[in-house]
């Protein structure tokens, strides 16, 4: 069986764990936490990064560090993880989703400025696939009504937009080291990136349960108090080192990962020439990571059959996101403003193919050939 997922793994995790277990000091902020912190710092150029629990934990302290109150709301689109509206929706925010595009699978730039009105607070861009999303466009809107940017950028880690890091671009940015994603920190974790200095100790507050125990640490201030509202959001220094074994071959990663991207295009652009399925788009300016491939079919009764007929072939193919706004908790807490012209009809054609660091050119061919036999445009 070809599966449609493996961790990351590069060799280097195992012995910096056991040094980390050695050291005795595997709390929050130890030193493999410190070193990946610095390596994040120096390579994004941002001023400061927080490791985090995970990725929606990262989103919930945006959204305490840009004060959202009951009534707030946040714009973002439905075909996205439960987490990104989640963590607003914690706070009382009301979610306000906006259509896809459907090249990238992203939020339709054009259409956020009709859903803004007196009670915005935020825009939540979620970069599909590690594919950004048109942000001089966001940054624009988000500048001329005075309204913040938190990129959920999960999936989006060494990924970039007009050269710039995906994550740095907005006020804050999240990235994502769950075992499905391009790098891991052992399972579950993530980042929380913060693009303006200003906030910087506000965040640490908030990921240290609301106390200044950071700045205590730092010799700033002479006892620790309770300061604001927060919560335990500090990753263990065993899953930073962890993540530190494959930060230092993160490139490797990359690499890796966007080969295997090519291949499935090379081998698919054929189908995709014949009108028989589609493949994804990568705008001009955006250097995307190889998170994810995916194919897009007729509908959805294809895509079942696909998926059955791949598994049948030994290949683990999924579905992903069933859109926000048609879920129960979607209903209570969201509106859809403007019409479902893709979100719907375009989430319901897609199919993700396996993907991941270690994923052989024999088994990418397999893929291929068993997604041309079902179209029977298999040359055996
Ligand atoms: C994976 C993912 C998340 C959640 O990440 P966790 O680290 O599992 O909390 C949030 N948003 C998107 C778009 C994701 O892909």
């Amino acid at each position: 069986m070809i599966v449609f997922n493996r961790p990351p793994q590069t060799g280097n995790e195992e012995k910096y764990v056991i040094q980390s277990i050695k050291s005795l000091k595997i709390s929050g902020d130890g030193e493999f936490t410190k070193r990946c912190h610095r390596w994040f710092e120096a390579k994004l150029g941002v001023p400061k990064v927080l490791l985090t629990t995970s990725c929606t934990h990262a989103l919930e302290m945006a959204a305490i560090l840009i004060d959202i109150q009951p009534g707030d709301e946040v714009i973002m689109p439905s075909y996205t993880f439960v987490s990104t509206a989640n963590a607003f929706v914690l706070r009382g925010a009301k979610i306000i989703f906006v259509d896809i595009r459907p090249d990238t699978m992203n939020i339709d730039e054009t259409l956020i400025e009709a859903a803004i009105t007196e009670k915005t607070k935020a825009i939540v861009p979620v970069h599909y696939a590690g594919v950004a999303c048109e942000m001089d466009t966001i940054m624009d809107i988000a500048d001329r009504h005075k309204l913040f940017v938190v990129e959920d950028a999960a999936q989006g880690m060494m990924g970039s937009y007009k050269g710039r890091a995906l994550g740095t671009i907005g006020h804050f940015g999240a990235y994502s080291f769950h075992e499905t994603k391009n790098y891991t920190s052992g399972g579950e974790g993530g980042l929380l990136i913060i693009n303006d200095a200003e906030y910087s100790l506000k965040a640490e507050i908030i990921r240290e349960k609301g106390t200044n125990r950071s700045q205590f640490f730092r010799g700033m201030v002479d006892k620790y108090s309770w300061v604001d509202i927060g919560s335990s959001y500090l990753m263990n220094d065993m899953s930073a080192a962890y993540l530190w074994g494959e930060l230092e071959v993160a490139e490797q990663i990359n690499d890796e990962r966007l080969k295997h991207w090519k291949k499935y295009f090379e081998g698919l652009k054929e189908l995709e020439k014949k009108g028989i399925l589609e493949l994804p788009k990568i705008p001009e300016g955006c250097v995307h990571n190889g998170h994810m491939f995916y194919i897009k079919v007729k509908d959805i009764q294809e895509r079942t059959e696909l998926i059955e007929f791949l598994l049948a072939h030994g290949v683990q193919a999924v579905f992903h996101y069933v859109p926000l706004h048609s879920a129960p908790a979607g209903v209570r807490f969201g509106l859809f403003c403007g019409e479902d012209k893709y979100t719907t009809s375009q989430s319901e054609k897609l199919i993700r193919l396996p993907m991941y660091y270690g994923l052989t050119s024999i088994e990418i061919k397999s893929v291929i050939e068993a997604i041309k036999d079902y179209f029977g445009q298999s040359k055996k």
